[in-house]
């Protein structure tokens, strides 16, 4: 599958690509409007994403104003609610308010930051995503 990798930290991008690359190809990106466009693009070249991590706080764009486009795009292409990539919000706020703003923005999974490895792994398979061939 093909997963899209987007956090402002380096690091963290870093580790989650590693952790990820058994499941398929990973791009990344550094903030939400590069995310939209990498979304984007995806589509245009009919190869899209499967799967986002997206992290909430960046600059230029946060996630949850990046998730909103990648929906309202969705939406435009008639590209039906559930058959639209999986989303998983990741962020260190871990307050009531942005939990439910993500998932009001219809996200699939949320996790608080520090990510654990085998958290990603068991929301990933519960999302029944698996890994490319
Ligand atoms: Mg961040």
């Amino acid at each position: 599958m093909r997963i899209l990798i987007v956090d402002d930290d380096f690091a963290i991008r870093k580790i989650i690509s590693i952790w990820l690359r058994k499941y398929g190809e990973c791009v990344i990106a550094e903030n939400g409007k590069e995310a939209v466009s990498a979304f984007e693009k995806a589509h245009a070249e009919t190869k899209p994403f499967d799967l986002i991590c997206l992290d909430i706080m960046m600059p230029v764009m946060n996630g949850i104003d990046a998730l909103k486009a990648i929906r309202k795009f969705e939406h435009e292409h008639s590209i039906v609610s559930g058959s639209g990539v999986k989303v998983i919000m990741a962020t260190a706020a871990a307050s009531p308010k942005s939990i439910m703003g993500a998932f009001n923005e219809q996200c699939e999974a949320y996790l608080v930051k520090p990510i654990d490895e085998e958290e990603l792994f068991a929301t990933i398979e519960k999302l029944g995503l698996k890994a490319s061939e």
